[in-house]
């Protein structure tokens, strides 16, 4: 978070919460350096105030005397900070023999989830990594989100041509191998997916589903609200047809 430390009255800034692709909108009073209270923007037109304990707990993040301020490199079991100028230092001096002796792909990065959503690192994080030109790179998508990535690479031409739904407008929503609650609307960029669905739930009746897995079996516990027959009927005509094509192709 930018400030200004020669400011110290109150100041309220606006941004957009860093931490996943729900994209909250958030409102945050800052003194000085010190953060004195982050909220939901209630006038975000696309999350309407609404955010999670996450993006409470940035104000923590901030302060935390234990959050990376400056280039530091690790003596033995000791760290000390030091200047940008010695920390490219260090690099060229320990990281260009062992891409030289070692190859590309003898080195690896990690991509921490903020980052993704942070313009600034998109574009120089991109050029970093072409040039660093491993294939070891590794992100949160990397452990969270990449059966979803590689299926839409391999049905749409590119790992990040995601299909979002409008959820507010939807007319079916099925949901499999994926609990919206949990994941907190990340994906879909849908803020508060419980009110979301709270809401679609009011004007029409869902289904929910479990899904299990177990060895080569794959189980899946239907609720259906009452009086949802006719929305049944319509899942198993669309459970059908989407069978049959399958076969079709095969
Ligand atoms: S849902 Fe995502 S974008 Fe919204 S406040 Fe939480 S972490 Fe931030």
């Amino acid at each position: 978070m930018a400030h200004d430390e020669s400011q110290t009255e109150s100041r309220t800034s606006y941004i957009t919460c860093p931490l996943c692709e729900a994209t909250c909108g958030l409102e945050v009073v800052t003194s000085g350096p010190e953060v004195v209270s982050i909220r939901g923007n209630k006038n975000d037109v696309f999350s309407h105030g609404y955010i999670c304990p996450k993006a409470y707990a940035l104000k923590e993040l901030h302060s935390d005397p234990d959050r990376v301020r400056s280039p530091m490199i690790r003596a033995g079991k000791s760290w000390r900070e030091v200047t940008w100028d010695e920390a490219f230092a260090e690099i060229e001096r320990r990281l260009t023999p062992i891409l030289s002796e070692h190859g590309r792909d003898s080195v690896a990065a990690y991509l921490g989830n903020p980052t993704v959503h942070n313009l600034s690192s998109q574009l120089y994080n991109a050029v970093l990594l072409r040039a660093l030109a491993s294939v070891n790179i590794y992100t949160a998508s990397t452990v969270d989100q990449m059966p979803k990535q590689v299926s839409c690479g391999l049905m749409f031409g590119h790992f990040l041509s995601i299909p979002i739904p409008d959820v507010d407008n939807t007319d079916y929503l099925l949901i499999l191998g994926a609990n919206p609650l949990i994941s907190n609307g990340s994906l879909l960029t849908a803020p508060d997916m419980r009110g979301r669905l709270r809401r679609e739930q009011e004007c029409c009746p869902f289904f929910s589903f479990s899904v299990a897995a177990e060895a080569t079996t794959i189980r899946v516990d239907v609720a259906v609200p009452d009086g949802a027959d006719e929305c049944l009927d319509e899942f198993e005509r669309m459970a059908t047809s989407a069978l049959a094509t399958r076969s079709e192709r095969n």
